[in-house]
């Protein structure tokens, strides 16, 4: 009889040092108490409190924000709400902020935040009450040039409002609106951010495409795309893919997917989504389920949900030439293997959802000098440091690929890969350098 595979260890936190561990092996300015000190979390504040509900009973609830790393600014990061919230799951979400806020050049360290919380089972004054209770219990912790917030899993603009008023009632006589980003743009949100990571998903996917990698798909018209979560991510790729002529034949939300190979309008889609609650059940389409979709034959999958989605038990079965990962974490490091060794691409969640942090940094830089940018200059300067972005991880990941021995370095002391480098890798390994750079030129303090 076969012995099984041990089981994957899905732990976010072992996962995040699997990838960083394979990264730094292409990267020679690394000595290892830095090593060390990039791979740990800087500061981490956990903070219990109570709040009274509607119905008068009190409940405890506990929060978390995690700074992973500074030198190049302030943290950023967002807050999520979410009954399952850990604080290892906030910490290797940190420092991915981290290796993005580096990969796409902005002036941000990396930062996470969490609530342990239902918002499904929350009334509208119970949130806000934990909102301005748990805003009000970080105090210093966060700040327009200390680390600065914004939406997640289940918050929103509304949350960032509430965010921004309890922390400018506790700091009259400033500007305080650069303290979190993602804000309703009647407090000085950007236009633009709420559509930016989607679109960013499609700026990246059509760079990548246009370097030629698949021959017979140069370009996402005429691509056929599946993408699994049709929210806020998955809904604006879609809508993005669509006007430039790509055919998207499947979608799904939390109750299920469906499929039409002649092609879904994304607009059709929203609409009946906003009157049924789900994308299921659309005339003219087959119901399938999530795993189902995962697995269906096409061009680009975009999964715009969930982490480890794509697994070792799944990854043999995926029949897309390039995945897209516009979640946070979809694929997992041993399904990372599997697909490259099949030859399929994938855009790492590093390069493809950086539009939204790169937009909240646009709002940043317009609060703080109180200004409004139009929708065409936030789209424009989104589009080009998406690009900026492919380019200079496509070009690291060429030079690996066809010029150079694969490393093992000895300064490191990391024991050589044995394998040609992925993007994901590609693209942690640039991030990581710059950060360690940086740390060693501005001087190991004291
Ligand atoms: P969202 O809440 O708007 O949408 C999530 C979608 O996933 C919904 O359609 C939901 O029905 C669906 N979903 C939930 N459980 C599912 C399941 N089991 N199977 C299939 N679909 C399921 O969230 P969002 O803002 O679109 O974020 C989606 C992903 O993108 C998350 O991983 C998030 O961390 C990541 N992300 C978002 C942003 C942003 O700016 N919103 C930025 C970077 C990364």
């Amino acid at each position: 009889m076969m012995a099984e595979r041990d089981p994957e260890n899905l732990d976010p936190i072992y996962i995040s040092e699997q990838q960083f561990n394979k990264a730094v092996c292409y990267i020679s300015v690394l000595k290892e108490g830095l090593i060390d000190f990039l791979k740990k979390p800087k500061r981490i504040t956990i903070v219990n409190f109570p709040i009274e509900m509607d119905d008068g009973s009190v409940q405890s609830i506990q929060g978390y924000r995690v700074v992973h790393n500074r030198v190049f600014g302030p943290g950023k990061g967002g807050i999520r709400y979410h009954p399952d919230v850990t604080m290892g799951e906030v910490v290797a979400l940190a420092k991915l902020m981290t290796w993005k806020c580096a990969l796409v050049n902005i002036p941000f360290g990396g930062a996470k935040g969490g609530v342990v919380c239902n918002t499904k089972e929350r009334s509208g004054a119970e949130l806000r009450r934990i909102t301005r209770r748990f805003t009000a219990e970080l105090a210093e912790n966060i700040g327009p040039y200390t680390d600065i917030p914004a939406p997640d899993l289940y918050t929103n603009e509304q949350t960032m409002a509430w965010i921004f008023d309890t922390y400018d009632m506790l700091h009259p006589g400033s500007n305080n609106r650069p303290v979190v980003t993602g804000k309703p743009v009647e407090l000085g949100g950007s236009y633009g951010r709420t559509e930016a990571t989607g679109n960013g998903v499609y700026h990246a996917t059509e760079r990548f495409l246009s370097r030629a990698l698949i021959a017979e798909q140069q370009t996402a018209a005429g691509a056929s795309v599946v993408i699994q979560g049709f929210g806020n991510v998955g809904a604006v790729a879609a809508q993005a893919f669509f006007r430039n002529g790509a055919k998207i034949i499947a979608v799904s939300d939390s109750t299920g997917g469906i499929l039409n190979r002649n092609g879904l309008d994304p607009g059709e889609l929203m609409g009946f989504k906003a009157g049924h609650g789900t994308v299921v059940g659309m005339p003219d389409t087959m119901t399938i389920t999530n795993e189902e979709i995962l697995e269906l034959e096409c061009d680009i999958l975009i999964p715009a949900a969930l982490r480890n989605v794509i697994h070792a038990g799944n990854a043999s079965r995926i029949r897309a030439k390039v995945v897209v990962e516009a979640a946070n974490g979809p694929t997992t490091p041993r399904a990372d293997e599997i697909l490259a060794d099949r030859g399929i691409y994938l855009l790492p969640d590093i390069i493809v959802n950086a539009g939204g942090v790169t937009v909240s940094y646009f709002e940043w830089v317009q609060n703080q000098a109180n200004q409004r940018w139009d929708i065409e200059e936030v789209n424009e300067r989104l589009k080009k440091r998406m690009y900026e972005v492919m380019d200079t991880t496509f070009n690291r990941w060429q030079g690996f690929v066809v010029g150079e021995e694969i490393p093992s370095d000895k300064e490191t002391g990391n024991k050589s890969i044995g394998q040609k480098p992925d993007f994901r890798c590609m693209a942690l390994s640039i991030a990581i350098e710059r950060v360690a750079k940086a740390t060693l030129i501005r001087g190991i303090w004291p």
